[in-house]
């Protein structure tokens, strides 16, 4: 796997960039790159790399922290953060939001690739969620919290979203009442089986294409929901 695994690097300073990209290319590695977060986003959607190197402070709205945020929403897709040795506290942030390791600028060569080795072989039997996957007429893009339908765009609200990615993550299986709703609402929520059917209804008159006969999303009774995996064709019930 190391000398075939992917690795996106993103990274705004085109020095930096240059050199990441010369380091791993030398070293076998697949190189993809972003320069700021919307793109990273993007690229992990697209091409599901193995290993993300992160640099933490990018321009535009969506900054290293988000990206990593928003990537452990949905995938433990090994990342390294890249850090200025004045940003201790950014470090242990970047931890907090579930980064793997991280490299101080400036790094060698040597050093970048020790760390890169021992976190690909880390994560080596760990199954890799797509982060844009389409089921039926849907395309549900966890990386950019955007789902379409025919080409579309449906606009979900936060909980909506939140419940939406917490089936899609186990897409196939049936997810019971109360683990959704420690994972949407909250721990002191996992009896209001309530607030999950109004939710559920909600996503359906949303994504369903007959709300009334849903085929995406799910319903076990008495035990939870199901986001399918791959849905019945309309008219084929
Ligand atoms: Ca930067």
């Amino acid at each position: 796997m190391s000398s075939s695994a992917t690795i996106l690097v993103v990274e705004d300073e085109p020095r930096l960039l240059r050199l990441f990209d010369s380091i791993l290319r030398t070293a076998h590695y697949r190189v993809l790159t972003a320069t700021d977060g919307a793109q990273a986003l993007e690229m992990v959607a697209l091409e599901s790399p193995n290993l993300i190197l992160l640099d933490l402070l990018l321009p535009g709205d969506i900054d290293g922290f988000a990206v990593c945020r928003r990537v452990r929403e949905f995938s433990d897709i090994p990342i390294i953060m890249v850090t200025a040795r004045t940003q201790e506290a950014d470090k242990l942030r970047g931890f907090e939001l579930g980064a793997d390791d991280y490299i101080t600028k400036p790094f060698s060569a040597k050093e970048l690739l020790a760390r890169v080795q021992a976190v690909l072989r880390r994560s080596r039997d760990t199954p890799a969620t797509p982060a844009r996957f389409s089921i039926g007429h849907l395309v549900i893009d966890l990386a950019a919290h955007r789902v379409t339908r025919d080409g579309q765009e449906i606009h979900l609200t936060p909980t909506e979203f939140r419940l939406l990615l917490a089936l899609a993550r186990q897409r196939g299986r049936v997810i019971p009442h109360d683990q959704l709703l420690r994972e949407v609402w909250g721990p002191e929520y996992h009896n209001e089986v309530e607030y999950l059917r109004t939710y559920v209804r909600y996503l359906r008159q949303k994504l369903e294409p007959d709300p009334a006969h849903p085929r995406y999303l799910l319903t076990e009774p008495g035990v939870g929901y199901l986001l399918a995996a791959d849905p019945a064709e309309p008219g084929a019930s």
